[in-house]
């Protein structure tokens, strides 16, 4: 994280004054806490940078914890991918762990002690076994105005609540019959307050203890014991929690008199919650649940999908790990919610590939150029990367034959045209001038082939005499060019706002161009571009080569981004 003052936001001020009052015993600990139900998107990774990014500044610890007590939908595929993602985001989870690896938490692994909390809570008139319907609850809990009805069951002697809860536990009653309030305040403005549940039956397996358990705690209950076992000190979240910071600091309160609370140093640890704006970005949805539907319902390709908001799919567009994280820099922290425009993460990329991706030239919409006097083939040599020498330089073959871009031709030039036309010097980038002598049409009235002459004396790309020419394109040689797949992506969403009709509404604004593959001939290198790596097409924009689909010798390429774009970051 670098000095400047947006980076100084208020959960830094917030973890600066804390271990200058000494709170944290030395230490200073978060955790990003994902439930893993879905792939990661760049909400997340927003999470992601701050929880890591807290821990890393303070020189402390940042665990993960899958927070995996809501047994449906929760599967290893996802915890497994939500680890690859963070690791390629950047961040190292480090701390003690609870299953051997560094910094690995499973809230899962805490269900006996969050049990035993619970029947701690009963035993000291805290939590009591409450057999209301949701809809009765509704009426009980009341309005935040007026204070609610307490539910019958609100006095049942402790020893009466322990034997219906552990009955509960043995799978006695069916989902929802009972559930274990925490016995708070029914008075309270705060309706989180008003005796809130904090387990319920739910007869369904877990993806790792089975069916250990039908009864399963709620997210208030279950993320205070969970930050308070590991000795987190500081647990930061988004906004929406903030109306549930009273419980959390109720359940933590009780853990104190417990004795529960992680001593570190001589200290001990009271965890805190405090909550910050979520990232939202127009034109996409990112709410898991649509996201999975998107996948499901074969609107796109799979979470990695490139036009995913996803972690895996940014990574699959060739997005880099440094242009998210400081997409989220540039975001900063706030308490304030607002959207962001996903042309400033577009233009994070672009300034990073810039900077470091190696130069190729690619025809995406090929034509071919017969350079009628022009005998034996040779080679050009040009610069990885005019920005950065230390990339040395790369030989190109060029021959009688070349391909160049549709677009950079026309029959009868428009004014102001530098490019190939009849009569027209152009320079073909990094060998010579050429000049356009006339073009070959098919039936149909399309061009099919072009022809002109080369200048020898202007090998290297500059006339020997001096004069001025003013186009420059790139080509690919036909004998020596490889063929590849090149998927042109737009955004997802035609509208900034998807979901502006409701989330049931939000498949009817996808951008039905959003995907267009095209079939074009790279420079010989680009053959053999591994999965992953990354390109400037000159002139064109930057690629990169499929991680699933790429096979050496039959590439295939997708466009990250194009190469300008009049976004200016403010
Ligand atoms: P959903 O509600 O769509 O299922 P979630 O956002 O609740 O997903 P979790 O896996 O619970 O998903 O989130 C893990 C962490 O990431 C939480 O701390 C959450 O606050 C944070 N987070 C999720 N979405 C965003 C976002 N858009 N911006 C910032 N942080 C986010
Ligand atoms: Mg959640």
């Amino acid at each position: 994280m670098n000095e400047s003052d947006t980076s100084r936001h208020f959960l830094r001020q917030w973890i600066e004054k804390d271990v200058a009052d000494g709170k944290t015993g030395g230490k200073v600990v978060t955790r990003f806490p994902p439930e893993p139900n879905g792939y990661i998107h760049i909400g997340h990774a927003k999470a992601v940078c701050v929880d890591f990014g807290m821990a890393e500044l303070f020189g402390g610890e940042c665990h993960l914890r899958l927070d995996d007590t809501n047994p449906a939908k929760e599967s290893d595929e996802y915890a497994d991918n939500i680890k690859r993602d963070i690791t390629w985001l950047g961040f190292k989870w480090s701390g003690e762990g609870d299953s051997g690896e560094p910094g690995f938490y499973n809230a899962s692994n805490m269900f006996d002690k969050m049990y035993e909390i619970a029947e701690n809570l009963i035993k000291a008139g805290q939590a009591y076994c409450c057999n209301l319907t949701q809809e009765e609850w509704k009426t009980h809990r009341g309005v935040p105005e007026t204070p609610g009805t307490p539910s019958p069951s609100r006095d049942t002697p402790p020893a009466r609540n322990l034997e219906i809860f552990r009955d509960m536990k043995a799978g006695k009653y069916a989902d929802g019959e009972w559930c274990l309030r925490a016995k708070i305040d029914m008075a309270s403005p705060n309706i989180h307050f008003r005796d809130p549940v904090i387990y319920r039956i739910r007869h369904v397996s877990h993806y790792h203890l089975g069916d250990k358990w039908c009864i399963y705690p709620m997210y208030d209950f279950a993320h205070p014991i969970e930050d308070a076992l590991e000795g987190v000190t500081h647990s930061m979240c988004t906004l929406e929690f903030e109306v549930h910071r009273p419980l959390y600091d109720w359940v933590v309160d009780r853990l104190d008199e417990m004795g529960m609370l992680v001593v570190r140093n001589g200290v001990k640890i009271r965890p805190r919650q405090r909550e910050f704006a979520r990232l939202n970005i127009t034109s996409t949805v990112m709410s898991k649940r649509l996201l999975l539907q998107l996948v499901t319902e074969g609107h796109v390709a799979g979470w990695d999908d490139p036009r995913m908001p996803t972690v895996c799919g940014m990574r699959r567009r060739g997005y880099t790990p440094g242009a998210i994280r400081e997409f989220c820099e540039r975001v900063g922290v706030s308490k304030v919610e607002s959207e962001s425009d996903p042309a400033l993460l577009e233009w994070c990329v672009r300034e990073e590939l810039n900077k470091t991706a190696p130069r190729r030239m690619a025809v995406l919409d090929p034509v071919k150029v017969v350079i009628d006097n022009f005998e034996a083939p040779r080679e050009v040599e040009l610069p990885n990367n005019p920005l950065d020498p230390e990339a040395g330089t790369r030989r190109i073959p060029f021959g009688r034959e070349i391909w160049i871009d549709r677009a950079d031709f026309m029959e009868v030039p428009e004014k102001k045209f530098f490019r190939m036309a009849p009569g027209q010097e152009v320079r073909l980038r990094g060998a010579c001038i050429f000049k356009c002598t006339g073009c070959v049409k098919g039936g149909d009235g399309i061009v099919s082939e072009i022809h002109g002459v080369w200048d020898e004396s202007s090998w290297g790309g500059n006339a020997a005499d001096g004069r001025k020419v003013k186009g420059t394109i790139h080509w690919v040689d036909c004998a020596t060019g490889v063929k590849a797949a090149v998927r042109l992506y737009d955004r997802l969403f035609a509208v900034p706002d998807p979901l502006k009709d409701g989330p049931s509404e939000f498949l009817k604004y996808m951008n039905r161009d959003s995907l267009k593959t095209v079939s074009g001939y790279v420079e010989p290198l680009l053959g053999e571009a591994k999965g992953g790596e990354r390109f400037q097409f000159e002139r064109t924009g930057y690629f990169v080569a499929d991680e699933r689909d790429s096979a050496p010798g039959a590439p295939v390429f997708n466009r990250t981004v194009t190469l300008k774009d009049s976004y200016k970051p403010a």
